[in-house]
């Protein structure tokens, strides 16, 4: 098990649509535990596979508080159906630095995943849930969640990132 690096927008990687998993075996499970591993090292909610650099429908959650122990949701190819109602809340994103901000999803959903070793389940998530849910199935298809804010914001958060790398460059060339 090991901790990856989490690639950072805009790394081209974050906008490739992942592809299907199509083998159930050690190396998927070696790839959920290297995911975990990185999710709770962050810290973070959530992991998408594309974010450590590897284009599979792999996602990883745990959205329990640390002090109730951990309880790790693995989605294999998970796909997303019935979205019911509309709830905007502030999202951040690992591969999103120094920003968080509004964006509005669907408040409930039915999940359609399937587990490490292949075997199909649903269930449904609500809100803070289904949010993490939603936010990371779109990592498998290249969207990052400042693709569903205003255009002025995502300007302003462009700016921002720039100065912020200049800054680092800066800091990495002394
Ligand atoms: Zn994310």
């Amino acid at each position: 098990m090991t901790v990856r690096a989490i690639l950072t927008y805009p790394d081209p990687r974050l906008r490739k649509k992942a592809q299907p998993v199509r083998e159930f075996g050690p190396e998927l499970a070696r790839l959920v535990a290297d995911m975990a591993d990185t999710m709770y090292a962050a810290p973070g909610v959530g992991l998408a596979a594309p974010q450590i650099g590897v284009s599979l429908r792999v996602v990883v959650i745990d959205i329990t508080p640390k002090e109730e122990g951990r309880d790790l949701k693995v989605l294999v190819n998970p796909r997303i159906l019935d979205p019911e109602g509309e709830i905007i809340d502030t999202e951040g994103c690992l591969s999103v630095i120094e920003y968080s901000a509004k964006v509005k999803r669907a408040a409930k959903i039915r999940v359609e995943a399937q587990d490490l070793e292949g075997r199909p389940f649903s269930f449904v998530a609500e809100e803070w849930f289904a949010r993490v849910v939603q936010h990371e199935v779109d990592h498998l298809d290249g969207i990052l969640y400042i693709d569903r804010i205003s255009r002025l914001k995502r300007s302003m958060y462009e700016k921002k990132l720039k100065k912020i790398l200049r800054e680092q460059e800066r800091a990495g060339s002394r």
